[in-house]
């Protein structure tokens, strides 16, 4: 049986295919490569390439495909991007959802993992921030990943889907061995900028604003390895297979880093001195970003294993080797 991937060309979904690989199952990817990439998908791996809210193309997938289950990564993802265009956010990330779990319904998969965000937290009364914390989005972003799991919870009881809710903090790294990683087109990420410092891409990092309620004024976030959410999604399929509940799990490191000290740590991996300017603060950046991956723990059995050095690592070990990403 398959497991279709929903933007399995980008990102964090093209690690999850390579894992689902590694581990014996079949992934099959839909993508429409607005951000994501072809070669970040093994060729082996059947692609479908065409947009969610294509119902037809998702009758055909379902049809030709014995789907089990369903992993959802498909969506636009730039807070920036979503304030200045919110009604696109509505529209590909909500309207995908809606036509995925339309198909779904009408061919009987009845599992999902979605991959939603810290984003639906906004700024927080207080840290670690649990599954229970009011969820107060900043921006269409975040507003979008919160109806798409509003949606999932009306429809899982109607339907009976059952879904694992993934709220991602701050995801980072690569694949160990540096073949594949983050490429996004403009990049905004904080540990990918770092790291074109010392790729010779720009002369400084900026940090937005060091005059944050925090002990070196820069913002602190909870920094996650890619393979750990890898590993993470692959338990919540294991939970949904046997027979688990729906439920939602933050999933980070428990731990903060503040943004010099993320600086400092690419330093010490890349061994090179990496320039610094202090910008103005960017808006609607929260001063402090913790998970309680705690529940996490409990479910599923998962817990955070990358330190920051070790993530950093596995970034710079794919942008130094693919300096203008996967078009090297
Ligand atoms: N950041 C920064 N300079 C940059 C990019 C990001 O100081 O060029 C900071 C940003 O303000 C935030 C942290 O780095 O505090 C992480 O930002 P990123 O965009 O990577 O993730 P976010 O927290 O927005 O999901």
């Amino acid at each position: 049986m398959a497991i279709l991937v929903c933007g399995g060309a980008g990102y964090i979904g093209s690690h999850n295919v390579r894992a689902l690989l590694a581990r014996g199952e079949k992934p099959v990817v839909i993508d429409n490569f607005l951000t994501g990439h072809k070669p970040a998908v093994p060729t082996d791996v059947r692609l479908y390439e065409g947009d969610m809210r294509d119902p037809a193309l998702l009758d055909a997938i379902f049809s030709e495909q014995h789907v089990d289950a369903v992993l959802h990564f498909a969506a636009s993802s730039l807070v920036g991007e979503s304030m200045a265009q919110p009604l696109k956010y509505f529209q590909n990330n909500i309207g995908g959802m809606l036509a995925l779990l339309e198909a779904m319904s009408r061919h009987g998969t009845d599992k999902i993992v979605f991959s939603s965000t810290a984003a639906v937290y906004g700024e927080p009364d207080s840290v670690p921030i649990s599954e229970d914390a009011p969820l107060r989005p900043t921006n269409p972003y975040g507003e979008s990943k919160l109806a798409m799991e509003r949606i999932m919870h009306w429809v899982g009881q109607a339907y009976g889907i059952r879904s694992v809710i993934l709220r991602y903090f701050n995801v980072a790294g690569a694949w160990p061995d540096g073949s594949i990683g983050e490429d996004h087109r403009p990049e905004t990420h904080l540990i990918p900028l770092i790291l074109q410092v010392p790729l010779g891409k720009r002369p400084a990092i900026t940090i937005f604003g060091d005059d944050y309620p925090t002990p070196d004024g820069t913002c602190i976030r909870d920094y996650l390895g890619v393979m750990d959410l890898v590993d993470a999604h692959l338990r919540a399929l294991d939970h949904l297979r046997g027979g688990g509940e729906s439920t939602i799990c933050n999933l980070g490191n428990g731990e903060g880093f503040s943004v010099r000290q993320m600086v400092e740590a690419a330093q010490r991996v890349t061994g090179q001195n990496i320039a610094v300017n202090v910008g103005a603060r960017r808006p609607g950046d929260p001063a402090r970003l913790v998970a309680s991956a705690e529940r996490a723990g409990h479910i599923l059995g998962w817990r955070a294993q990358a330190g920051i050095a070790e993530i950093i690592a596995s970034a710079w070990a794919w942008h130094r080797t693919h300096p203008n990403g996967f078009a090297s």
